[in-house]
């Protein structure tokens, strides 16, 4: 299933954390040193109409790269450098911190970096009817990003669009909205992270959700687009729910209701199947969370 997520482009909140840094780049090449592979080479050619339609821009130019999990389509590899370092390490990072047994995926997720503006904005009118001033945008397996969206904010970019594409592997299909943005943002604040006391989670968060710009966690789940007018309090408060639940309860079970939901289980029964938890009772100590956290 098509689902399109929008990279905002700014973050929401200021965040100050200080605790574990958990992506490391696994080397730190030099630009020459991604090793191309020609298309027939490819161990994975597959693409959507949209990764078809990116290629159709700039014609021959295109290079390509791969790893174990990963397809990576450049025009410049000064530009690709970024997202081949850091793609395998946040996958496993994100696989470890789910405690994803198995990777039910042969096929590689694909990640397109555009180096042309105008080429990124026709690519966007094409497949999207329209240019969005994001830097970036996934549809499942793909991810599609300008280069200039992660020379901005190289971590905190990446690993939100990477763990979306990443994500989707270890799902069976769609979650909600806010459980996806919010792990996505969940995720990619640990690219802020400092080393501290080797304890991931003591975490310093100066912003939490002023009351009364609260969502009700009902009205949260039941939004199927970002609210034009509440942007940023939406990834703030999906990033904040995502937050509870790992720091509440067993990480591995957040996994569990993750697969739950993308199975087509309604969150409360997830939630119930799961947590044995009321969805009044999460939602009662979620807000409390949400506009108090510090
Ligand atoms: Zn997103």
């Amino acid at each position: 299933m098509q689902r399109l997520h929008l990279l905002k482009p700014k973050s929401p909140a200021v965040f100050t954390f200080a605790f574990l840094a958990l992506f490391i780049p696994a080397s730190s090449l030099l630009a020459s040193e991604i090793p191309g592979v020609s298309w027939r080479d490819l161990s994975d050619t597959d693409l959507s109409p949209e990764g078809k339609s990116a290629l159709s821009f700039h014609g021959d130019l295109w290079k390509h790269a791969e790893t174990e999990h990963f397809v990576y389509h450049f025009i410049d590899e000064k530009d690709a450098k970024t997202v081949y370092e850091h793609a395998e390490a946040y996958y496993q990072w994100i696989k470890n911190f789910l405690g994803v047994e198995r990777d039910p995926w042969k096929k590689k997720s694909h990640i397109f970096v555009f180096s042309d503006k105008p080429a990124w904005q026709k690519f966007n009118q094409r497949v999207r009817g329209g240019f969005f001033e994001a830097g970036g945008f996934t549809n499942g397996w793909e991810l599609f990003m300008f280069r200039e969206s992660f020379w901005l904010a190289p971590e905190k970019v990446l690993a939100h669009e990477l763990t979306h594409i990443i994500l989707f592997r270890f799902l069976e299909g769609p979650i909600d909205l806010s459980l996806n943005e919010g792990f996505a943002e969940f995720v990619s604040f640990r690219q802020l992270a400092v080393q501290f006391d080797g304890d991931e989670y003591r975490l310093h968060v100066v912003a939490h959700i002023a009351k009364e710009q609260f969502i009700p966690l009902e009205t949260l789940l039941t939004m199927r687009d970002t609210p034009a007018d509440k942007v940023e309090i939406f990834y703030q408060e999906s990033e904040l729910l995502v937050r509870f639940m790992v720091l509440n309860f067993n990480k591995k079970s957040f996994y569990g209701f993750l697969r739950e939901i993308s199975r087509g289980e309604d969150f409360k029964r997830a939630l119930r199947d799961v947590y044995n938890l009321e969805f009044e009772d999460l939602n009662e100590k979620f807000e409390v969370f949400a506009v108090t956290y510090r």
